[in-house]
């Protein structure tokens, strides 16, 4: 069999979102599976609707998830240029070509005139498609509409007969021919259209499978006719399945949590989004749900991708960020971490040995817990706070009251003069000061001296917080608890 050649394809219109990144995945995952090439092509001939921050944040995507491709822009390629908005010439050609050999035919009808027989189709209960009006316009009829000032767009002849495909998830399929009317191929202003350079740069660029969103289901037929028309070889394609959101609706473009960035910001790391992804219709074997990018793209099947709707769930996403961040070396859990202390102001730009040595040290204590990059700030700041350190006011109000201040208080004693200030001193030294000499419960005891000292009643492990504190900044706070 030939190599194996897949696109991702975008339009750069707004942020990147799940349903978009998660076709990436699919079609990467595939080449390199089957050691094919993973083409990304960018559809920007929509001028009104391309922006260029939006290209920059497909790339970035990308790059952040370790999607890399053979062929594309900023990497170059045999069949350069891949931004379809500097390939104008070759759809132009294209068109003409299709015109000159009557594949292809101008059509004059206005706007109001197409609506006006739709709504007689529809009053007829017919199917309301164009009904080739232009198809054989005579030379005086042209010539009489030229004089009127219409521009005409361009559609294409769809042959009559009807469409099959052997699609790789959902099996065969069969649209009729009256479900596709001829359809526009350039507009009006000249500008090509998503159903001419789609298929047409496939074509050129040699792409065998075309595995995309069932979103995209309804122009397949208008693509097989396109590849018709052009006399090149059909791929085969594969339609992944819906992703549904919340209250089992289609996840759309505009809903928040479709937003791929969030994941980015809130510190989901790339290897779980990937891990995670890839479980919106596919399955790497029985009940098996962790594992990387390397060992979806050596299991990688599209006969395995389940037809059925795939659910966005974001307490599953969540979960399994947690087990990634588990497996993370400390160094790197640390290095992930940094830009997240940076951004809520916990550490500066730039960071002193010293506070690198303590991050690596209380890494351990909360690598545990975390379950995005974003609780670090909450969970390490009481750690790196100096003077701007501040007490939770509800945390405060709820423990701090007459008795927490008490219990303060005699931890405070009970710490000041050990030999050592280690974890294992300090915890001894509290339990024998509060539960054994006071016989107050270990939740009510240290839940008052976790509020002095870190700030908040959740926090990572007390002891160890407190020794890597020190003595004399623990001692610090709970004096100012007490107060
Ligand atoms: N530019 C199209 C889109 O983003 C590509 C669809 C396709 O994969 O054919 O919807
Ligand atoms: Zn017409």
């Amino acid at each position: 069999m030939n190599q194996v050649r897949v696109r991702f394809c975008p339009s750069p219109t707004g942020n990147p979102h799940v349903g978009m990144v998660r076709t990436a995945l699919f079609n990467w995952a595939y080449a390199r599976h089957t050691g094919g090439a993973f083409v990304f092509r960018i559809e920007d001939t929509d001028s009104a609707r391309d922006s260029e921050q939006s290209y920059q944040a497909l790339v970035d995507t990308l790059r952040w998830l370790h999607l890399d491709w053979d062929e594309g822009p900023e990497v170059g390629g045999p069949h350069e240029p891949y931004r379809q908005s500097q390939r104008l010439a070759l759809y132009e050609r294209t068109a003409a070509q299709l015109i000159a050999d009557g594949k292809a035919y101008h059509c004059y009808c206005t706007p109001e005139e197409l609506e006006q027989r739709r709504e007689v189709a529809r009053q007829e209960k017919r199917a309301p498609g164009y009904e080739g009006t232009c198809r054989s316009l005579t030379e005086e009829q042209v010539a009489r509409y030229r004089d009127e000032g219409r521009q005409p767009v361009v559609r294409l002849r769809m042959p009559d007969h009807d469409w099959h495909w052997d699609d790789l998830v959902r099996g065969q399929m069969h649209v009729r021919d009256e479900h596709v009317p001829d359809f526009v191929i350039v507009r009006a202003n000249g500008e090509p259209l998503y159903t001419l350079v789609n298929p047409v740069d496939d074509v050129a660029m040699g792409i065998t499978h075309v595995l995309r969103g069932e979103d995209l289901l309804s122009s397949t037929p208008r693509q097989l006719a396109m590849y018709e028309a052009l006399g090149a070889p059909v791929p085969r394609f594969g339609h992944l399945p819906y992703v549904m959101g919340e209250g089992n609706k289609k996840l759309s473009k505009r809903d928040p949590e479709s937003n791929f960035n969030t994941y980015v910001e809130q510190g989901f790391l790339p290897e779980a989004m990937a891990n995670y992804l890839a479980l919106l219709g596919w399955s790497i074997g029985e009940d098996r749900e962790f594992f990387s990018l390397q060992e979806m793209a050596d299991a990688f099947d599209v006969s395995r991708v389940n037809p059925s709707p795939a659910r966005f769930d974001i307490k599953k996403c969540t979960a399994i960020n947690g087990d990634w961040i588990r497996t993370l070396a400390v160094d790197d859990l640390a290095d992930r971490m940094l830009p997240f202390l940076q951004r809520d102001g916990v550490l500066e730009e730039t960071i002193t040995t010293e506070q690198r040595e303590l991050l690596i040290q209380a890494t351990p204590l909360v690598q545990e817990r975390m379950e995005t990059l974003g609780q670090a700030p909450g969970m390490l700041g009481f750690l790196f706070a100096a003077d701007d350190f501040a007490v939770d006011p509800d945390d405060a109000q709820k423990l701090l009251n007459e008795q927490g201040l008490q219990v303060v208080r005699a931890a405070s004693a009970a710490v000041a003069d050990l030999p050592e200030f280690t974890a294992d001193a300090i915890q001894s030294a509290l339990r024998e000061a509060l539960v054994d000499a006071m016989g107050i419960k270990p939740k009510l005891a240290f839940g008052p001296v976790r509020v002095a000292v870190t700030g908040r009643r959740v926090s990572p492990p007390l002891f160890e917080s407190m020794e890597l504190l020190g003595r004399e900044e623990s001692l610090r706070r709970l004096a100012l608890a007490s107060e």
